[in-house]
């Protein structure tokens, strides 16, 4: 997969061995590489201008990212409720949320806390 499918908030990354190798990763702000490899040292596939992603457990976790996307927002909220284990009064609390008022108020950024909570273990 080429580097310019990612998102806005991931760039590949990749040592000197990922480069020779092409197994870039992925790796995404707030969360490192997708895969969970430490990127520890200095960007190599950024030095070298590599445009391939080639590390496959990123590449399985960037496609179940895009699966994940095309849900409906409650199917998302719904799923990572039963994912959190919530107590009787989180989910009570959960169910008593007005979509509505998510819409207005805080849908963004549920959105995106789910998006980068489910991305670290989804696998
Ligand atoms: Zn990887």
């Amino acid at each position: 997969m080429k580097k310019e499918s990612l998102q806005s908030n991931q760039i590949i990354y990749g040592n000197k061995g990922n480069v020779w190798a092409n197994t870039c990763h992925i790796y995404q702000s707030g969360i490192g590489n997708l895969c969970r490899t430490p990127a520890l040292a200095t960007n190599w596939a950024k030095i070298e201008m590599v445009e391939e992603i080639g590390c496959p457990k990123c590449l399985q976790l960037f496609q179940n990212q895009e699966l994940w996307n095309k849900q409906p927002f409650l199917e998302r909220l719904i799923f990572l409720a039963n994912k959190c284990n919530l107590n009787e009064d989180e989910a009570s609390i959960l169910a008593k949320l007005n979509l509505e008022e998510i819409d207005s108020i805080n849908r963004d950024t549920i959105n995106i806390a789910i998006t980068n909570y489910l991305s670290k273990f989804i696998a």
